[in-house]
Formats: structure tokens, C-alpha cells, sequence
């Protein structure tokens, strides 16, 4: 099949750039790459030459065929293009097509990648404010495609395939239509026998394994660490772990975080906000109470001696809110805002006794002849100022419509007079 056969050489140096054993899986290749291409990338001030070679070797080693080819004969026997290995390897090209564009391609080419990228698969994580306060770790199990392993990926036995007899390889149907005498329209539509793979696999060649899918159901279980301080929509990302396809850059699993409402909390960015209500005799008198925190620590809340608290009011504690992401020690404030319940009515007798102690009432500089020129007034209790305005906003746009209808008739009614 190859010329001529072809002399042993070393076969082990790529495993050893790569720091994997030579019975690595796909998975190992890739995390290994991952982590040293970051590593040694040249524009974080890693070798170039280092950078090249990772590349290289797992340029070779990610291809099933290749890795074959180099594992029997070496890298020799790829350089004499046994395996189309001898093409250059641009390095940037490989790491972007795991990191994007976007991260350190300097100086690589941005033309078109050498293998597609996979989809990414996004995740909705729901998670507690407790979760996010305290961190947590989920277990999610999840099934995804991977490369069949009897097959490596090939869909067939001999690791062959054929050119589909349907599209000739195109992976393209081409029909054409006669629309008139003279008129044909040519219509292109994804090859049905090969759903557009270009390929087809003998039926007796077909691998058992995956039925010449080349791809397998897996279950796989992904635990989810989700670190103190995270935020609502937050991403957590695990890289290479959707699905596998043949010639196929895989691409990540990405959870975003889902924080559910709190009953009792709400959070403003690493600030807790807590709601509480006071009696009047609490806001004007001291008062003290427990607040439970979201790891469960029980806080005593008090005033201050001879301290009143208003409606409306706001306290804050200092490093009692959401701890901050990556600096779990380093925490935000705790606000707590008062809304102060007041009595609906009093007694005589008990308004007596509260003037007794209250400050003093403005004192009237009206004599009674000026009060009795006034006219007396009578004041009800609007409830919801908000819904009132709004109730008037729509009556006012109600009218303005109506108005807007008559319009035509008025203007028929001008023309008519001017006859
Ligand atoms: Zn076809
Ligand atoms: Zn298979």
C-alpha cells in the first residue's frame, strides 16, 4: 500500500511533549494539550519552540489515523506524508481552535481553522442564594456523543469508507427542474444517503460498535463546583466535554448560573439587602430581634440605646453581605431596611398620654376669626397613589383616542360646506 516500507523510528517523543502515557485517550491528549499550551504560549512569555511542538504532537496524536501511522513507524514516516502529516502545522491554528480567536492569537493565522469547532452545550444551573453564600458542589449526570472506541471514529471495520455512489463525495445533490421550453432551475439540497457526509460505509464494513455512526451515547456524571460569591448568570465552563464528532474540535459544556428568589434576602451585587419590620413602640422605644444568615448563624440585631428608627430607614452591618468570588475572606455589607408599622387609630385617653410624653405640637398662630373665614374640607384615604395615577393616565389616553375617531367625519363635513 505505501511504496516502499518505510524504517522504524522514534515514536515515543510526542507522547513525552505532551507528558501522557502512549495509551492516553482522546480525553487525556486534550487535557494535556490544554494545560500546556497555556502554559507555554508565546504571549504569555512561554518558548515558541515548545508552543510549536505541543501543537505538533498533538496535531499527530489527535487524529486516530496519524497517531496509528506514528505509533508503527514514527514521526519519519509521517514527514514522508504517509499520513498527510507532512502539511504544515501552524500552532496558533490548533490552539485557537480550542480557545477562540480571541485568547493570544497573536500572529496565527485567523483564515479559516484546520478541523471545525464543535457546538458548545449550555446548561441552566439552579442554585439557592445559600448555594452561591456558602459554595456548593452538584453532581449532574449528562449523556453526550463521543467517538466510538471500537472504530475510533471511523463508522467502519477496516477503517475505510467510500465516496457516497449518491452525491459522488459532494455530500450535494444537485436536481434540476424544466420550468418552460427554455427554462431549467437547478436545485441543491444535502445528499439523502449520506446525509451530506460525502461518505458512505459498506454495509458488511460497518462497525458493530457504533452501527458506522462513528459516534456513541456516553453517561457521563459532571460535578459542578459552584465557589462561594458567584454571581447570577455567572458561566462555569467545562471545556472539550459536549459532543464528539469525526474531524470535529469538541466543544464545552457551559452551566449558567439560575440564583432562585430568596424569601428573606436580595442581593445587590456582593451586598445583602434584609427586609424588617418594627412596631411603633419598636422603632420609638429600642428594639431587638435574630436574623438567621444564610450559612445558618444566628445574628442579634439590636438598637441603640434612646435611638429612634424612622420609616423607610436603612442600616447597614460591614462584612456580613455575599462573600466576594475568588476572595471568599473579603465580604460586603449587610443592609437592613426598616419599615415601621404604625397603630390605624388611638384612643383619647391614649393620646393624652402620648402628648404627655412626645414633643410638643406646633403651636396654632391662627386665632379662631381667621379659621372661621376658611371652608372646611373633607380628606378620604387614597390607598395606592401609584394605581390611582395610573387609572387616570388611561381614562386620559381613553379620550384622547375617542377624540382622534371623530376626525374623519369633521373633515368630511369641511369639504362639504366648501362646495
Ligand atoms: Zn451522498
Ligand atoms: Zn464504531
Amino acid at each position: 500500500m505505501f511504496g516502499r516500507a518505510p524504517k522504524k523510528s522514534d515514536n515515543t517523543k510526542y507522547y513525552e511533549i505532551l507528558g501522557v502515557p502512549k495509551t492516553a485517550s482522546q480525553d487525556d491528549l486534550k487535557k494535556a494539550y490544554r494545560k500546556a499550551a497555556i502554559k507555554n504560549h508565546p504571549d504569555k512569555g512561554g518558548d515558541p519552540e515548545k508552543f510549536k511542538e505541543l501543537a505538533q504532537a498533538y496535531e499527530v496524536l489527535s487524529d486516530p489515523e496519524k497517531r496509528e501511522i506514528y505509533d508503527q513507524y514514527g514521526e519519519d514516516a509521517l514527514k514522508e506524508g504517509m499520513g498527510g502529516g507532512g502539511a504544515h502545522v501552524d500552532p496558533f491554528d490548533i490552539f485557537s481552535s480550542f480557545f477562540g480567536p480571541s485568547f493570544g492569537g497573536g500572529g496565527g493565522s485567523s483564515r479559516g481553522r484546520r478541523q471545525r469547532r464543535g457546538e458548545d452545550v449550555v446548561h441552566p444551573l439552579k442554585v439557592s442564594l445559600e448555594d452561591l453564600y456558602n459554595g456548593t458542589s452538584k453532581k449532574l449526570s449528562l449523556s453526550r456523543n463521543v467517538l466510538c472506541s471500537k472504530c475510533k471514529g471511523k463508522g467502519s471495520k477496516s477503517g475505510a469508507s467510500m465516496r457516497c455512489p449518491g452525491c459522488q463525495g459532494s455530500g450535494m445533490k444537485v436536481t434540476i427542474r424544466q420550468l418552460g421550453p427554455s427554462m431549467i432551475q437547478q436545485m441543491q439540497s444535502a445528499c439523502n444517503e449520506c446525509k451530506g457526509t460525502g461518505e458512505s460505509i459498506n454495509e458488511k464494513d460497518r462497525c458493530p460498535g457504533c452501527k458506522g455512526e462513528k459516534v456513541v451515547q456516553e453517561k457521563k456524571v459532571l460535578e459542578v463546583h459552584v465557589e462561594k460569591g458567584m454571581q447570577h448568570s455567572q458561566k462555569i465552563t467545562f471545556p472539550g466535554e459536549a459532543d464528539e464528532a469525526p474531524d470535529t474540535v469538541t466543544g464545552d459544556i457551559v452551566f449558567v448560573l439560575q440564583q432562585k428568589d430568596h424569601s428573606k434576602f436580595k442581593r445587590k451585587g456582593d451586598d445583602l439587602f434584609y427586609e424588617h419590620t418594627l412596631s411603633l413602640t419598636e422603632a420609638l422605644c429600642g428594639f431587638q430581634f435574630v436574623l438567621t444568615h444564610l450559612d445558618n448563624r444566628q445574628l442579634l440585631i439590636k438598637s441603640n440605646p434612646g435611638e429612634v428608627v424612622k420609616p423607610d430607614q436603612f442600616k447597614a452591618i460591614n462584612d456580613e453581605g455575599m462573600p466576594m468570588y475568588q476572595r471568599p475572606f473579603m465580604k460586603g455589607k449587610l443592609y437592613i431596611h426598616f419599615t415601621v408599622e404604625f397603630p390605624d387609630s388611638l384612643a383619647p385617653d391614649q393620646c393624652k398620654a402620648l402628648e404627655a410624653v412626645l414633643p410638643p405640637k406646633p403651636t396654632s398662630k391662627l386665632t379662631d376669626m381667621e379659621i372661621d373665614e376658611c371652608e372646611e374640607t373633607t380628606m378620604h384615604d387614597v390607598n395606592n397613589i401609584e394605581e390611582e395615577m395610573r387609572r387616570k393616565q388611561a381614562h386620559a389616553a381613553q379620550e384622547a383616542y375617542e377624540e382622534d375617531d371623530e376626525m374623519p367625519g369633521g373633515a368630511q363635513r369641511v369639504q362639504c360646506a366648501q362646495q
